[in-house]
């Protein structure tokens, strides 16, 4: 996870981690066009007539976009090009209320059709390591930046940018040399994309801003075609117009992100995190920690298997609840081996820097190598606890204090 430049994720309103919130397309791209960076016309449709209305307002082949918070729409079958109106209401019929990983489409996006002749990608994250904005740049855009980061990492250019200093020409130029841009016009073009997304990242406060794809155009124009624009949820009370954008309508958007993650959740009000393994076991950690005084905030179950990836995937969902103050695992390892979820915890540590105290009860398969993963690695907010009542106890005592 990332957090904003200038303020350690620390120094959030409670000592808490900066908290993510995702915007839609349509919304990142409205502001990146408060910023000028050029993007396609469109309008939002929540039914096929009204998508055959934008379409013939708009004229033209249009794409129609399903707005949903996750990526690889197009591999979905989310995005699809449309020449007519009537095509575009077909279309629409077709992509609004289908479910995308977890996530049931009510809007779409219609948008006047580009031609693309190159695909690009363009991105400027806070860089938690290193304590400063991270741009990234390669002429591999179009598909997810991971795989090319895997197989071709020489043609991703990474640059820092020093936070008191700001995004200076040089920066761009760097990544545009750097990717081997050699188009003059294009060079100048993408260099004035790159100050002004940095001016919407620190502006917006924002946590992440993506482009991807960057096209250009047969013509040469160079445009944003798709937006991810995720700003710090605590920061909002300074940008109301985004604070506005919150989803409303939207069922609650932890359990759409656990469905994606496939992870057993359920949002419960309180303020201490639960994770178990198996329903029976997870049901009785609800209730003890109920019944030692605390309020549970979720309850979810990392299932028989519990190996290290679907522990971080559990925790993921669990510290995007802003109620959570505390965390309680209670594992009991049979076919789940404790130092496989001792192993989770302390990957979903490194990966994302939670700073919520975790209490952490192990036993039966490998409980003791599990505890001593946990105590080696000598995390400063992970307590280990015998029993059950204990732990719940332990949870409760550090969700208040
Ligand atoms: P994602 O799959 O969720 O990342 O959605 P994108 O907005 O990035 O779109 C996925 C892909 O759809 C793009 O990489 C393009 O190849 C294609 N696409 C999107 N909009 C257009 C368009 O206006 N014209 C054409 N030809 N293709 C488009
Ligand atoms: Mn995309």
């Amino acid at each position: 996870m990332v957090a904003h430049p200038g303020r350690g994720p620390e120094s959030a309103p409670g000592g808490r981690l900066a908290r993510a919130l995702d915007l839609y397309e349509f919304q990142g791209k409205e502001l990146f066009r408060r910023y000028g960076i050029p993007v396609s016309e469109g309008r939002v449709a929540t039914s096929p007539t009204n998508a055959r209305a934008a379409a013939e307002e708009l004229g033209g082949p249009v794409v129609v976009k399903a707005q949903v918070l996750t990526g690889g729409r197009g591999k979905a079958g989310g995005i699809k090009l449309a020449e007519t109106p009537a095509d575009v209401e077909a279309r629409a019929g077709e992509i609004l209320g289908m479910d995308i990983r977890g996530h049931t489409v009510r809007k779409v996006l219609i948008e006047r059709a580009s031609d693309i002749e190159r695909e690009y990608y363009l991105s400027i994250a806070f860089d938690r390591s290193a304590k400063q904005p991270l741009l990234m740049f390669t002429t591999q855009g179009g598909v997810d930046i991971e795989e090319v980061a895997a197989s071709s990492p020489d043609a991703l250019v990474r640059l820092h940018v020093d936070p008191l200093e700001g995004c200076h020409p040089w920066h761009a130029r760097r990544l545009v040399y750097g990717a081997g841009i050699e188009d003059p016009a294009e060079q100048k073009q993408i260099a004035a994309i790159v100050a002004k997304l940095y001016e919407a990242f620190v502006g917006r406060e924002a946590m992440l801003c993506e482009i991807n794809p960057l096209i250009v155009t047969p013509e040469g124009e160079v445009r944003a075609l798709d937006a991810k624009f995720t700003v710090d949820d605590n920061a909002l009370f300074r940008h109301p117009d985004i604070a506005e954008m919150r989803d409303v309508d939207a069922a609650d958007p932890l359990e759409a992100l656990a469905r994606e993650k496939d992870v057993t959740y359920v949002k419960l009000d309180g303020d201490v995190g639960v994770l178990g393994n198996g329903a029976g076991l997870t049901m009785a950690t609800v209730d003890v920690v109920t019944f030692v005084g605390g309020r549970p905030a979720d309850f979810c179950d990392l299932g028989g298997g519990g190996d290290a990836q679907g522990v971080v995937a559990a925790l993921e969902v669990i510290v995007r609840d802003p109620q959570v103050r505390s965390i309680y695992f209670n594992i009991f390892g049979g076919i789940t081996r404790c130092d496989e979820v001792a192993r989770g915890i302390l990957q979903a540590l490194e990966r994302m820097g939670i700073e919520h105290p975790i209490v952490v009860r192990l036993d039966g398969t490998n409980a003791e190598e599990g505890r001593r993963l946990l105590e080696e690695a000598g995390a400063a907010n992970v307590h280990t606890q015998a029993t059950m009542l204990d732990g719940a106890r332990r949870a409760v005592e550090l969700a208040a204090g």
